[in-house]
């Protein structure tokens, strides 16, 4: 069999063997509607309230501010139009160019509504700076929201400045941590945002699950009409499996993240020094202070899909930018954003390491690209 080398993990990661393991009897045995009254309504009921209680330990959280969701794309669609839509005085949203587009998307349905979008600008590296927001912000903003960690090159935004300002304004603060949950510590009370999106399948855990995090207090509308669940605001049945996966995923990889973190630097180098020991002329994409394990790189005239074409015949899985981008040819609004030259541009590629690649991945991803592109 062709080797395989699965390194997209900021697109999705591998469900750890243990959490489908605790997953079963969810579906299997254990399939009662948590909402009902009777008897075998009491085990899904309880084992939703416990991984509630894992899941808001884990980001120091209460358990009531943990809203279950189908992911990371439902929690920031909730995050943008359950703000906008409930507030009669406040109109407008501030978010950047460089979100994913579950936020740029759901700000664009919401401005045809004729709701104001205003968007700032990242720099180079792609940060957004503090100063920017101070810039357009008024008291007029109903919600601002900026992203954790960018997902195609992996720069940290300055969060807590970001939302000291948004409160100074009286404005929301919403951030899409989708790539940082389960891969760096996050303590909410400490960062201080008001509502937080994150997925559990980026950490291990299964697709089709996540959580929006509301600050206790936080006035935002429904997402869906319907049942009771969710505290009347997330109306469905709700996914026992998912979520009982999700708050053992999440458990089991904030137990490591030390660990977890040294490692996917040290991944990092043995890549990086691969490809430059080898003259390759390119560029690494984002800021120093970026999600570990996550590296973009810009080729010279080269083309990015044709590199992850050519690593796909040699057994290697790699991205070219955003996942949701993967029909989009174009160069991704993100390296546009952030103006990577054009010689450079089209030839981006992302690698992004995760808990179950090895010393020995990161080198034949890099001498894999070198035999590619000499
Ligand atoms: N936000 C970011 C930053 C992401 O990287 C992703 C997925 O790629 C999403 C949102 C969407 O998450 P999901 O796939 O769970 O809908």
């Amino acid at each position: 069999m062709k080797p395989f080398i699965y390194a997209d993990n900021a697109a999705t990661t591998q469900l750890d063997t243990a959490v489908f393991e605790s997953m079963v009897p969810w579906l299997t045995d254990e399939y009662g509607n948590a909402s009902q009254q009777y008897a075998f309504a009491r085990a899904p009921k309880k084992a939703i309230a416990e991984a509630r209680s894992t899941i808001a330990a884990c980001i120091n959280a209460l358990p009531e501010e943990i809203y279950f969701t189908s992911g990371g794309t439902e929690s920031d669609n909730w995050a943008i139009k359950g703000s906008v839509f409930f507030d009669e005085e406040r109109k407008e949203i501030i978010t950047s160019r460089i979100e994913h587009h579950a936020i740029l998307n759901a700000c664009e349905a919401v401005k045809r509504l004729g709701y104001p979008v205003l968007y700032l600008e990242p720099d180079t590296e792609g940060v957004i700076h503090p100063e920017t927001l101070r810039q357009i912000i008024t008291n007029q903003t109903r919600l601002t929201s900026i992203m954790l960690a960018n997902n195609e090159v992996g720069s940290i935004q300055p969060i807590m400045k970001l939302c000291v300002i948004a409160h100074e304004h009286g404005s929301l603060f919403h951030t899409d941590a989708v790539q940082v949950v389960g891969h760096m510590p996050i303590d909410v009370r400490e960062v201080d945002v008001d509502l937080l999106s994150a997925s559990a399948h980026k950490f291990n855990g299964p697709k089709g699950v996540g959580f929006l995090y509301i600050r206790k207090g936080t006035n935002i509308g429904a997402f869906n009409d319907g049942g009771a669940q969710e505290n009347g605001l997330r109306a469905g049945t709700e996914n026992v499996a998912g979520i009982v996966g999700m708050a053992k995923a999440l458990k089991d990889n904030c137990e490591q993240i030390e660990k977890y973190q040294h490692k996917m630097i040290a991944l990092e180098k043995i890549f990086i020094k691969t490809i430059k020991e080898a003259g390759l002329d390119f560029i690494r994409n984002g800021s120093d202070n970026h999600l570990p394990g996550s590296v973009n790189l810009s080729f010279r005239n080269s083309n990015g899909e044709l590199l992850l074409h050519r690593l796909d015949l040699m057994g290697i899985a790699i991205s070219t930018g955003s996942a949701c981008d993967s029909v989009n040819t174009q160069v991704s609004h993100v390296i546009q954003a952030i103006k990577v030259p054009e010689e450079y541009a089209r030839g981006t590629i992302r690698v992004s390491f995760g808990k179950y690649n090895s010393e020995e991945d990161a080198e034949a991803i890099g001498r894999a690209l070198v035999k590619i592109l000499k």
